[in-house]
């Protein structure tokens, strides 16, 4: 949780959408807030009024996971929120199953085209249709090497196959691709302004913010959020990515974005403040970089031992994954960069020291 999150201004106070409604943000774009069964209990996704090949409808950003109720709700918006006309395009921000999850259903639905970056969509097909790299005795084995050694947890991680296609079970068959930098035109006929798409790495293999300078408003995805830090996590298939470094780098050259502009994230409210975010996030790895500089001081430590310096509560098997995660990228970074050495010690468990 941010602790300095008064920093930030809710333009809207506690106004949300309901459930099957949307909430109208600027002329042509709209709130929209379903459900998750997480514990982060809700993903934000926008509609935006557009025309496409001269049809006047909507363009959706990002879809929800694959259940009976998020599909249900989209129902209800389709029927209350449209005003009868169709839905002509899903842009999706990035390839996690809360963003990409109905993609398959919607543009099925609507016979409409998915546009998401490359190595998204490429990650998503991989991820929905088999189980390499996202789980199962790999990423068990991965996170054994890092130190996790309780064999329930072990055991319950390795029998995790179908995690990603349990939410995102098909991935459309064919995409548009969004390239950093590319700007497109959104609106009806006649009111029509640009969204510049950015780039941002370490969340997810290439995610893709949109910035409308005309309308003052960036749909952040979740590259920048005012509650929660982004997760940035290394995973089994790339065992020595710096994920951190690229995210930090990438949201600094989020300061392109002028500093009055509403941002929408994926979770969490609309809010003022973006490069006051941008200086709290930093700070926070900051701040984590030097509890696990000052640890490894100490003695040798792995991943798993980082996870009580890091992560001062009880945390589930769901939430170890995850830190198991951010403890490597924060271990990572530091061991890239010359400031941790790491060793691979005869118990087989990667231990950093200075
Ligand atoms: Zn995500």
């Amino acid at each position: 949780m941010n602790a300095l999150e008064h920093q930030l201004s809710y333009p809207l106070g506690d106004q949300m959408p309901e459930a099957g409604r949307t909430l109208e943000l600027a002329p042509g774009v709209r709130w929209v807030r379903m459900r998750l069964p997480f514990a982060l209990d809700h993903i934000n996704l926008w509609l935006l009024r557009d025309e496409i090949d001269g049809r006047e409808g909507w363009t959706i950003v990002d879809c929800g996971i694959t259940n009976d109720d998020t599909r249900a709700a989209w129902e209800q918006v389709f029927a209350n929120e449209l005003g009868g006309l169709p839905v002509l395009r899903v842009i999706v921000t990035h390839m996690h199953p809360d963003h990409i999850g109905l993609a398959h259903w919607l543009t099925q639905r609507w016979n409409c085209r998915l546009w998401i970056s490359s190595t998204d969509y490429n990650a998503a097909r991989l991820a929905s249709s088999s189980t390499t790299g996202f789980g199962g005795g790999s990423a068990a084995r991965f996170m054994q090497s890092h130190g996790l050694s309780d064999p329930d947890s072990l055991e319950k991680i390795k029998a995790r196959t179908n995690y990603y296609a349990s939410m995102v079970p098909q991935v459309p068959d064919s995409f548009r691709r969004i390239l950093d930098g590319q700007a497109f035109a959104v609106g009806s006929a006649g009111a029509k302004s640009e969204w510049i798409c950015h780039v941002g790495y370490g969340h997810a293999p290439e995610h893709m913010a949109l910035h409308n300078p005309t309308l003052g408003l960036l749909i952040s995805g979740d590259m920048v959020l005012p509650r929660i830090s982004t997760n940035v996590s290394v995973i089994d298939i790339e065992p020595e990515a710096n994920p951190l470094e690229l995210y930090l780098d990438s949201i600094e050259r989020m300061r392109a974005v002028p500093a009055d502009t509403l941002v929408l994230p994926s979770h969490g409210k609309p809010f003022r403040g973006l490069h006051t975010r941008i200086d709290q996030l930093r700070q926070h790895h900051d701040e984590r970089f030097a509890e696990v500089m000052s640890a490894c001081a100490e003695a040798p430590h792995s991943a798993a031992d980082i996870l009580p310096v890091m992560f001062k509560r009880q945390l589930d098997l769901h939430q170890t994954t995850f830190a198991m995660g951010e403890s490597i990228a924060h271990l990572n970074a530091l061991w890239l960069a010359g400031r941790l050495r790491r060793t691979l010690d005869a118990d087989g468990v990667h231990r950093f020291t200075v």
